[in-house]
């Protein structure tokens, strides 16, 4: 039996080793998880597999606070890798969730919350004419390829290294995020013709872009990259890239696929589109979004220009479906989340990462740490190397084994960072300043840690 969580129980004493090494719930929750799930995880990365330790299972959340199953409480700085920009359980978007779950869970049929979700997305993002809702960001990159290969009659791939658009057969090449933490090369099981369709090339390359063009331009369907990379660690396009990307795209007739799941309403209200665009070359042909967009709920969508949004069924001939997509509840949280996606919400929430950024430099600066900070808009991650990484091997080349002592004096202190240094650290509007000065109370002693080789 799991006991009641206390959302607003005591917080742990900042700046302390509040907690000890051992998780005794989580180990006993573990120990369960892996007798019926492979590694107990449902998702890599989850797994604590590069920084060693238990994973804590996590009972409740509230605001910017997680609690486990042994009611101990930390910062959260994964956010769910990004989608509770609010805060996790924002009153607001509870409210949404608990009136649409009351009104029925899934129909099966249209239901208007799509269209005001999808409407809320075309409003945001200037060339997104219309959008496809679909229930993970896997499956939004997937059907974004199938649309492009249909649109264009060509077969051929084209990614960057270090750039993850979920687990895709043809996209596990080269990714970053769970598969830079395991330093798997490729995974078994897809198979090499999937494979052989892709090409891939380092990122901000632009010379490796035009010979690649050169060669197979006219077997090119499209080129998909992250808008501004975040699963190698926070990799912005350099500036000129995404422009290069649409000059050649458009020069040989190949779409260009914006990844903006990550980036979508997170770097800005409008992404990285917002951001950068628009672009004088033109802009993407195709988006994909998920994360911010779902609310913490299974909702994704790709779309884009309108003529090759035809292309899909029933309107076109290249299928695509889903038994869930646009669920009721799902689109209710991710539109009650867009809502509350203000100026002033992105105000906080740059504000809140530019302080706990601004620690971590000065926390490592002191201990003559090396250290690199990147951001796009208001998302950042720290490198544990010096130097500007502008692509996979730069992202590569870092102290993964100092990153793992530094997680975890963070965590004794009640702080939760992802567990990778190749991942983005995320805040929320939630994060205030006490949740931030916990953050910053803890990181001399973190970094003190960091410095101590293990004792055993
Ligand atoms: C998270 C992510 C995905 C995959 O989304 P899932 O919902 O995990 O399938 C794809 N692309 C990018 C850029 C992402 O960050």
């Amino acid at each position: 039996m799991i006991p009641p969580s206390d959302p607003d129980g005591p917080t742990p004493q900042a700046g302390t080793p509040a907690y000890p090494d051992d998780a005794p719930a989580s180990a006993a929750a573990m120990a369960r998880a892996r007798a019926v799930t492979p590694g107990g995880v449902n998702s890599p990365v989850r797994a604590f597999g590069s920084v060693g330790g238990t994973p804590r299972f996590m009972r409740s959340a509230r605001g910017a606070w997680l609690e486990d199953l042994d009611g101990r409480r930390y910062v959260d700085l994964v956010c769910s890798w990004g989608p509770m920009i609010l805060g996790h359980a924002h009153p607001d978007v509870l409210a949404a969730v608990t009136q649409a779950a009351a009104r029925g869970f899934s129909f099966g049929t249209p239901s208007e919350n799509e269209v005001a979700l999808a409407e809320e997305i075309v409003a945001r993002v200037d060339p997104v004419e219309q959008v496809r809702l679909v229930s993970s960001g896997t499956e939004a990159t997937m059907s974004a390829l199938r649309l492009a290969r249909g649109f264009t009659g060509r077969s051929v791939v084209v990614k960057f290294a270090g750039c993850y658009h979920g687990h895709v057969d043809a996209l596990l090449a080269s990714a970053g995020s769970g598969l830079a933490t395991f330093a798997l090369p490729d995974s078994p099981g897809v198979p090499p013709s999937s494979a052989g369709e892709t090409l891939v090339l380092p990122y901000n390359d632009v010379p490796a872009l035009e010979a690649a063009f050169a060669e197979r331009g006219d077997q090119i369907a499209a080129v998909i990259t992250e808008a501004a990379a975040g699963n190698m660690g926070i990799v912005p396009p350099d500036p000129g890239f995404t422009q290069a990307l649409l000059r050649v795209t458009r020069a040989h007739g190949a779409l260009l696929i914006s990844d903006e799941v990550m980036t979508g309403f997170r770097a800005s209200a409008g992404g990285w589109f917002g951001l950068e665009g628009p672009y004088a070359e033109g802009a993407p042909d195709l988006f994909t979004f998920g994360k911010v967009m779902g609310g913490g709920f299974p909702a994704a969508a790709f779309g884009g220009r309108a003529d090759v949004m035809a292309h899909l069924a029933p309107e076109g001939p290249v299928y695509q479906a889903g038994t869930l997509s646009g669920n009721p509840v799902a689109t209710a949280a991710g539109l009650a989340t867009l809502r509350g996606c203000t100026p002033e919400l992105y105000d906080r929430v740059g504000t809140a990462a530019r302080a706990i950024a601004d620690g971590v430099a000065q926390a490592f600066a002191a201990a003559g740490v090396p250290h690199r900070i990147q951001w796009a808009g208001t998302m950042f991650s720290v490198f544990f190397r010096d130097g500007q990484v502008r692509d996979y091997d730069d992202a590569r080349a870092q102290d993964t084994a100092a990153f793992g002592r530094f997680f975890h004096g963070m965590l004794r202190r009640g702080v939760h960072l992802p567990p990778s240094c190749f991942e983005t650290w995320f805040v929320s509007g939630a994060h205030d300043d006490e949740a931030v000065d916990h953050v910053l109370a803890a990181l001399p002693g973190a970094v003190e840690d960091m410095l101590t080789p293990p004792s055993d």
